[in-house]
């Protein structure tokens, strides 16, 4: 089978796969805090529809899934489906994007089900903090969620942290210490104009390259590492067990140019670009019917859609707001 290249020669290796938009947190920066219209049930994507999608991509050169949302754990039956995935051949990294909440009950289920790793999210170490940026009082919950995961064996386990100047910049030495007591990797994230953003009005994005100069000036020049497939360029603290990933998704040209992801979205559309309202549904043809080698021509197309950028490194206005923008339906 032809591998997926976009026209930018771009292999496409990395999918992200939302499988809901329910999430049990608000963060300020992604969902308001009601009025949310869910998607309705019946037009989510059923498990099996995602296998369908997942077994020609992985046959296509697809090597790394990762399952998001709204948060994934929220959704019922989800070990059985990182069984199936997991059976998959071709399928070199399976991992899952969570908010912790529901991870120290279900961690080692997964873990037994095939999930390999996880990203937890936590954008901050205060408790107060916490409860003001997602709305909902339960830090102890996620810390607890990130040890049992742990010590279930989901490693390397990821701390995604979105850097936002004045909520969370002070902590950017604190985090990055945590690299040098567990063997975690801390990520900081570029806010990017999607979703609440643009009605939240405090915020305010620090680069990369900003994040590195604070580390760096505690604790001196930070070793570069060998990345993975994945966005982020990874560096360590001399000496230290873990290791920090920067996303530069804002900031660098170099995340658009060496961009091999796709994603699927909870109602069942290929997303080439996060940025960009570009989408082609899956879902419609695939419950009308659609043949493997028809769905494939459809992926392939929807491959050929993505953009060469999406322009904001360039200083291109790219503030998205509304439907087809949100992080949670999209898949962060
Ligand atoms: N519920 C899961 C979680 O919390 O990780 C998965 C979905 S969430 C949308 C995925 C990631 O997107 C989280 O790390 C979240 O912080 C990030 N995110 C959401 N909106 C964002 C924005 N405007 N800029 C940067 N990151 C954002």
């Amino acid at each position: 089978m032809n591998p997926l290249v976009d026209l930018h020669h771009r292999h496409i290796r990395y999918m992200r796969v939302s499988i809901t938009d329910r999430c049990n947190l608000r963060c300020r920066y992604c969902m308001p805090s009601s009025g949310i219209e869910w998607v309705p049930h019946e037009r989510i994507m059923h498990y099996e529809e995602y296998l369908r999608i997942l077994k020609i991509c992985l046959k296509k050169g697809v090597e790394k899934i990762r399952i998001t949302g709204g948060e994934p754990l929220v959704r019922k039956g989800l070990p059985a489906f990182i069984e199936q995935i997991g059976s998959i051949s071709g399928l070199k990294d399976l991992s899952l994007t969570t908010n912790g909440i529901l991870l120290s009950s279900m961690a080692s289920e997964l873990k037994k089900a095939g999930l390999m790793r996880v990203n937890v999210s936590l954008d901050t170490l205060d408790r107060g903090k916490f409860a003001y940026i997602t709305r909902v009082d339960a830090f102890e919950k996620v810390v607890e969620g990130i040890l049992i995961a742990l010590q279930s064996g989901l490693s390397p386990l990821k701390i995604n942290v979105v850097a936002i100047r004045g909520f969370n910049d002070d902590e950017i030495p604190a985090f990055a210490r945590l690299t040098t007591e567990m063997p975690i990797e801390v990520r900081f994230i570029e806010l990017m104009p999607l979703g609440c953003i643009s009605r939240y009005p405090d915020h305010e994005r620090i680069s990369a390259a900003d994040i590195k100069g604070a580390i760096e000036e505690i604790y001196g020049p930070l070793e570069h590492l060998e990345g993975g497939l994945g966005p982020a360029r990874i560096y360590r603290i001399p000496g230290a067990e873990g290791s920090i990933g920067l996303i530069g998704s804002m900031s660098e040209s170099s995340f658009c140019s060496t961009c091999n992801r796709i994603r699927i979205t909870a109602t069942g559309a290929l997303r080439p670009c996060l940025f960009s309202q570009e989408q082609l549904d899956l879902l419609g043809p695939m419950r009308k019917g659609i043949t493997e080698a028809a769905l494939e021509e459809l992926i392939e197309e929807g491959v050929k859609r993505k953009p060469p950028s999406h322009g904001a490194c360039r200083g291109d206005q790219i503030i998205q707001d509304g439907p087809g923008s949100q992080m949670f339906t999209i898949g962060g």
